[in-house]
């Protein structure tokens, strides 16, 4: 019988893992020839693997600024065209890393695969997975290394999934293969009480519940990508996070119920460069912020943390990413006739802070707690906004690490 036959055949029943590999993780030649190596003394202990590949550290920012220079708002189908190039240096270079070792590996863009997509570009959602080629290449003994964060609509186009959408390409790898898990490796050892860059007192969690990691990710910890977590959720995924660069268990995510006290806060979610706009309604009448609204997510712009407020006039407030404050200041100055708007305000420089648990954290206690912390530290709270599973408070940038560490503290997350 053939080497790569018998091999394929002890592989058979063996366990089948997808990894994926993020930026920094593949961001030198060094690094990949590192996982390479990985890579290939796990294929040596018979473990069955799919790769996929995150582009180069900095690679996607690169031609997203190389899409710049020509245009400042490119045709969303060429921009994917172009940043979807990133991924497929990297599982070039990482099959080529495997090859020269013996193993036998296949680079795959999304296409060749056949990850299905919509088409709304630059964030679409994948619809389906169709695993002939990857499980012929899997009984061959070959490992498949595919490019993250990329797929194909229906007219055969090239979709990306959004910054940070090579997790999402992995679970749903792994969904549709039934994998024994989805392991994510990245530059820290897990998921974190918040962003151990950040609060050097932050600490690993063991597990965390898909419901909490979800609204984590969500609201900005960007370790996994929100739709990678609600996919694996809803598909059954086991789904983990480890360190690419040292061994360790890493934090597994977990179905709801298992493993958390509710009431309690897990973690501390950020996300920073975020402007907040707000103007006087002169003519009170919610048809209009309805038209405003619907014409703002036409335009792919995403608010959050919205306030409607009355004092002398009903004053609206709305945060949005600090980038999209020309074009949203541009927009309300063109419908401020039509819609009977006064005066707009804007701030700069903030950054949205968000508590996570969970259950519970609506309650009073809860924002006494927070507000009597930031009190202290005198930090202003510019807008809040509370649910059962998070309270989410918008702040200056400037007090962020302050903020971050007395929260950190309070809740007791430096002891778990
Ligand atoms: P990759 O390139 O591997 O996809 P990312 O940069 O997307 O990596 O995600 C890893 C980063 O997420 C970490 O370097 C860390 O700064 C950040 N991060 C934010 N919040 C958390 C958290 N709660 N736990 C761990 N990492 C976090
Ligand atoms: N390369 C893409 C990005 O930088 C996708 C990813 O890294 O997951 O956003
Ligand atoms: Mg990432």
């Amino acid at each position: 019988m053939p080497e790569e036959q018998k091999l394929s055949q002890s592989l058979c029943k063996s366990k089948l893992y997808v990894k994926k590999f993020g930026g920094t993780s593949v961001g030198s030649i060094e690094r990949i020839e590192a996982l390479a190596e990985r890579i290939a003394k796990a294929y040596q202990a018979g473990e069955r693997q799919v790769i996929v590949c995150s582009a180069m550290a900095g690679e996607t920012n690169r031609l997203i600024a190389l899409g710049g220079q020509v245009t400042a708002y490119g045709d969303p189908r060429e921009m994917d065209m172009l940043i979807s190039t990133g991924e497929q240096i990297s599982i070039a270079l990482m099959a080529m890393a495997l090859q020269k070792r013996g193993i036998p590996a296949r680079s795959l863009t999304g296409d060749q695969v056949q990850i299905h997509t919509n088409s709304q570009f630059g964030r679409a959602a994948i619809e389906q997975v169709d695993t002939d080629y990857l499980e012929q290449l899997l009984e061959q003994g070959i490992i498949p290394v595919v490019a993250g964060f990329q797929g194909r609509n229906p007219n055969g186009d090239v979709t990306t999934l959004g910054r940070g959408g090579s997790d999402t390409t992995a679970v749903a790898l792994a969904a549709a293969l039934s994998a024994d898990e989805c392991q994510i490796f990245t530059d820290v050892t897990g998921v974190f009480t918040t962003d151990p860059n950040l609060e050097p007192a932050a600490k690993r969690l063991d597990s965390i519940s898909f419901s909490s990691m979800f609204e984590m990710a969500r609201l900005g910890a960007k370790v996994l990508h929100p739709d990678s977590v609600a996919y694996a959720e809803r598909y059954r995924v086991p789904l983990r996070v480890l360190s690419s660069f040292e061994n360790g268990e890493g934090t597994l995510i977990c179905f709801d119920g298992q493993y958390h006290q509710a009431g309690k806060v897990v973690g501390i979610a950020v996300s920073a460069d975020l402007a907040m706009v707000s103007f006087d309604e002169l003519d009170e009448s919610s048809d209009r912020l309805a038209v405003l609204f619907k014409r703002l997510a036409e335009m792919g712009i995403e608010t959050d943390l919205l306030s409607k407020t009355r004092s002398s006039a009903s004053t609206v407030s709305f945060t949005i990413a600090q980038s999209w404050l020309e074009r949203v200041l541009a927009e309300l100055d063109s419908v401020s006739q039509t819609l009977n708007i006064g005066p707009v305000y804007f701030e700069q420089d903030l950054v949205r802070v968000s508590l996570v648990g969970n259950n519970n954290l609506a309650k009073t206690e809860v924002a006494a707690k927070v507000f009597d912390v930031l009190g202290k530290h005198g930090i202003h709270v510019k807008l809040v906004s509370s649910s059962a599973i998070k309270l989410a408070l918008v702040i200056p940038q400037n007090h962020l690490r302050s903020a971050v560490c007395a929260l950190h503290h309070a809740f007791e997350l430096n002891e778990l």
